[in-house]
């Protein structure tokens, strides 16, 4: 019976990769990097839109009228 070496897959690819890896290549782990950096800001827009909004409203019900 073969025996498969113990191994993980590549974040970013998929690529098998030696275990305690996290990616295949600098070039992967740059993406990652990048993608995590692309959700944070769409976080932080979405965040910072929404206290906006907010403040919109008190404003408008505390002056408006
Ligand atoms: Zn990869």
């Amino acid at each position: 019976m073969a025996e498969v070496p113990q191994h993980t897959h590549c974040i970013t690819c998929g690529r098998a990769i030696p275990l305690g890896e996290k990616f295949c290549s600098d070039e992967c782990e740059r993406a990652h990097k990048e993608t995590i950096r692309k959700k944070k800001n769409q976080l932080l827009i979405l965040y910072v839109a929404a206290i906006g909004i907010m403040l919109l409203a008190l404003l408008s019900g505390m002056f408006g009228g």
